[in-house]
């Protein structure tokens, strides 16, 4: 799904001005129900991309580099929940499962702990972010969930963040 922060479109866009009200884009984002945006694992901001960027070779990891990691890492997830019935892959978790699967470390709990309490998470919220954080750790291909894997994660809760509200 993809959405406009605003009705100009502008609203987080450095390069120019949003001409839209606070109450407009209040009531633009509040079209979005919570229930929903609670069922959407991954939230992202995309800035506008400038020409000069698209047209720069230099562009990181490639398509081809990015899918071998990520079947790897499914290949990580059906080994871990091998003789799991309906379990293939990290969303697949219950609530329950996540305290087997997910080892906690002090640094990335404390972390976490601070998270929802700031941006008040809801427990599927919660939920989410410990299975991104051991999805990130597979596509790493790290047995361990370091803390920031733990940053990444609440990174993709950017709508729970409030970042389009502008708090
Ligand atoms: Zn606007």
């Amino acid at each position: 799904m993809t959405t406009q922060p605003c009705l100009c479109g502008y609203f987080t866009d450095p390069s120019k001005e949003c001409t839209c009200t606070p109450l407009q884009i209040q009531k633009y984002m509040a079209k979005i129900s919570g229930p929903l945006l609670d069922r959407i694992d991954l939230h992202n901001e995309v800035p506008a991309v400038k020409y000069k960027e698209l047209a720069s070779k230099d562009s990181g990891e490639s398509s081809h580099q990015i899918r071998e990691r990520v079947i790897a890492a499914r290949e990580i997830q059906m080994k871990r929940f091998v003789g799991r019935k309906g379990m293939f892959c990290n969303a697949d978790m219950l609530s329950k499962d996540i305290q087997t699967y997910c080892k906690h470390d002090s640094a990335g709990e404390e972390l976490l702990k601070m998270a929802i309490t700031k941006l008040g998470l809801s427990a599927r919220a919660y939920d989410q972010i410990l299975k991104v954080r051991r999805t990130i750790a597979d596509l790493a291909n790290s047995e361990s969930i370091k803390p920031e894997y733990v940053s990444e994660a609440i990174q993709y809760r950017s709508l729970d963040r409030g970042l389009w509200e502008g708090k």
